[in-house]
């Protein structure tokens, strides 16, 4: 079962992607659950608790907008557990599914070096004008919060350099749909 990352910036659609593709029969992991369950370990937490005071997931969020060497320190914390987790999670799904790949979700799998562990990359693109506004709706926060959350991240062209398959998702549902169809049909004859 071949391993396949899609990632992209915040906003640009990849749990509605990924759902669709759960919808054609194609399992995935998200690495955002497994940092949940990590976070949730209690040494793990007492070490964020003291290195942070809070392990609100938003509180955090904010100091990491604000503070770039924050970002560096929470990584370091919980980026070699996700990645002991998420292997045990895809080797289960491996042992029991007959689908043609898994996929594996993540916003940080670029910038951590973990692309190599995955034979081929989805990242997905929409324009930082659709992107504000979703993030908007979603989260409820203002367009100044979500266009931080998006600055903090990449931009468009360094999620695109490292891909080796482009969702675009600046349409409608309808469109990402069919686009979902055909990188399936892709995936599929590889
Ligand atoms: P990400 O996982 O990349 O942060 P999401 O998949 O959560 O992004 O999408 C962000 C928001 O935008 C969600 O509320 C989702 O329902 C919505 N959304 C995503 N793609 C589309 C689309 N093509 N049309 C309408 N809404 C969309």
């Amino acid at each position: 079962m071949k391993r396949i990352a899609i990632t992209g910036g915040i906003g640009s659609g990849k749990s509605t992607i990924v759902k669709i593709f759960n919808e054609l029969g194609i399992p995935s992991i998200d690495a955002d659950e497994v940092a949940k369950q990590v976070r949730n370990l209690p040494s793990v937490h007492a070490e964020i608790l003291k290195r942070f005071g809070t392990t609100d997931r938003l509180e955090l969020r904010k100091i990491i907008i604000s503070d770039p060497k924050a970002k560096d320190d929470i990584e370091a914390i919980l980026l070699p557990q996700i990645k002991e987790f998420s292997e045990k999670k895809m080797k289960k799904i491996e042992s029991k599914s007959s689908a043609p790949f898994l996929l594996y979700e993540a916003i940080l799998i670029i910038q951590t070096g973990r692309i190599k562990e995955f034979d081929a990359l989805i990242v997905v693109d929409a324009t930082d004008e659709e992107r504000t506004k979703r993030i908007q709706e979603r989260d409820q926060v203002s367009e100044e919060t979500a266009k931080g959350m998006m600055n903090a991240q990449m931009n468009r062209q360094e999620w695109i350099k490292n891909a080796d398959f482009i969702i675009h998702n600046s349409g409608n549902l309808d469109q990402l749909r069919h686009e979902v169809r055909k990188i399936l049909d892709q995936l599929m004859k590889q």
